[in-house]
């Protein structure tokens, strides 16, 4: 039965970090084994930088464009020579093809939609990091085939946040992916159309990816790797006595990723949970330390709490103009709008006349939205928020952690609670009542 593997950005951010990887792939002696591939370290923010300056002023001619293209360009022959120089396996010459398509996709769609020019130029990070980790572990014995997963993973032309066409996907994956007695080494976060044209899943989305393949290919388990040794229970730059997960349901994982904890993708669980496969979390630097496993147990979610912060948030209050109601065709109205502005709320509260939700501070969008709205309503705003959510609260354990702060909304039921507060009265650590650390 097949495994998929999944190595994020920081786990391939630099030769040695390529090289520690090497045994995690090669201890694993059963196949198929997919391995998915995130661009290295912080590649895709660069791709961005770079997208932002071709399409400036002086476009791919300018200073900051060619600094941005030739950085990049020295990275990636950096880390190459490091782990290949002087061997014939160095695919120096496919990293250069790659670069000059790279530049000549800039120049192509500079002056085209942003969201198309955006997937044509920053899935090379994905394409150039597996070509290397490709070469290496050929290079070291580890017989791997590199597959263009914008040939596998077949999606839609909505640019950035790509839909699914699961029934070629899943007939593209089985049929060259399934018999394989090699390594299949993919790109994760992208896909293509069926006019060949790359599109990707949204930003962090190669967690996503491995969920593709390994439902397409009803894998054993996926195992994510990670810098860290699982999932935890808060931030634990953030919370100071967070603890580690040891087991948690798919239905669990995705109402931490929902409600904002960067833990795994929140697309990745629906596709595993409906083939009952496996998640596990691991360390790449320390393998045999204690994993988080997700899958469809639910015995574990309340065992211990999870705690959540959301940042820069923004409460809008809606009244009605006219002293009427916050009816339903006004609230659909309101909604109506959110959903146009391609924003989420985090919180809503309601009453006879007022509507209030609780949003992340995204300008481009969030402007738009209160300028329409004023239009026709009464609308107040208040900056600088904090949104703290609790998963499974113990007794008493919103209030110790409300304690001497004001809420500005509040929101409870059987396994959630939240409160919205002023950033100035949060602490830059938090403490979880009643839980010790490890
Ligand atoms: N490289 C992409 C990103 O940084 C996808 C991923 O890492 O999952 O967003
Ligand atoms: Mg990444």
């Amino acid at each position: 039965m097949t495994t998929v593997f999944k190595f994020g950005g920081a786990s391939i951010k630099d030769a040695d970090a390529i090289r520690h990887l090497t045994p995690l792939i090669e201890q694993h002696g059963d196949r198929p084994l997919v391995v998915v591939v995130s661009a290295m370290g912080k590649t895709t923010n660069k791709l961005e930088a770079l997208l932002a300056a071709a399409r400036s002023e002086g476009g791919t001619q300018g200073d900051e464009y060619r600094q941005c293209f030739k950085a990049l360009q020295a990275d990636h022959h950096e880390v190459l020579e490091a782990l290949l120089g002087g061997s014939p396996d160095a695919p120096s010459e496919r990293i250069d093809v790659l670069f000059e398509e790279l530049d000549a996709q800039h120049r192509k769609h500079r002056d085209g939609p942003h969201a198309k020019h955006y997937d044509q130029t920053v899935c090379y990070g994905e394409l150039l990091s597996t070509t290397i980790v490709a070469a290496w572990l050929n290079h070291h014995g580890i017989a791997t085939e590199w597959h263009d997963a914008r040939k596998l993973v077949r999606t839609d032309a909505c640019h950035q946040a790509a839909n699914l066409d699961w029934p070629a996907t899943l007939d593209n994956i089985r049929e060259r992916l399934s018999h394989s007695d090699r390594v299949a080494l993919t790109q994760g976060f992208i896909g293509g159309t069926e006019q060949g044209e790359a599109t990707t899943l949204g930003r962090e989305g190669s967690d996503f990816s491995a969920a593709i393949f390994a439902h397409c290919l009803e894998a054993r388990e996926v195992v994510i790797w990670k810098d860290v040794t699982g999932l935890f229970n808060a931030d634990p730059r953030r919370f100071d006595n967070a603890v580690q997960l040891e087991r948690i349901s798919y239905a669990e994982a995705t109402e931490l990723a929902w409600h904002g904890a960067k833990v795994i993708h929140p697309k990745t669980l629906g596709p595993l949970q409906e083939k009952s496969i496996p998640l596990t979390v691991r360390s790449f630097e320390t393998p045999d330390a204690e994993p988080t496993v997700i899958d469809a147990e639910r015995r574990f979610d309340a065992e211990v709490p999870s705690c959540i912060l959301r940042e820069d948030q923004v409460w809008l209050e809606v009244r009605p103009r006219d002293f009427a109601f916050m009816d339903e065709p006004r609230q659909h109205d309101i909604l109506g709008r959110l959903v146009e502005a391609g924003l989420h709320a985090n919180l809503v509260d309601s009453g006879a006349m007022r509507f209030a939700l609780c949003l992340d501070n995204k300008p481009e969008r969030l402007d738009p939205l209160v300028e329409s709205l004023q239009a026709d309503y009464e609308v107040s705003r208040e900056d600088d928020l904090t949104l703290l959510t609790v998963r499974h609260p113990r007794q008493g354990m919103m209030d110790t952690l409300g304690e001497g702060r004001e809420a500005l909304a509040e929101r409870r039921n059987a396994t959630t609670s939240q409160r919205l507060f002023h950033s100035r009265d949060c602490p830059t650590t938090w403490r979880i009542p009643g839980l010790q650390a490890e």
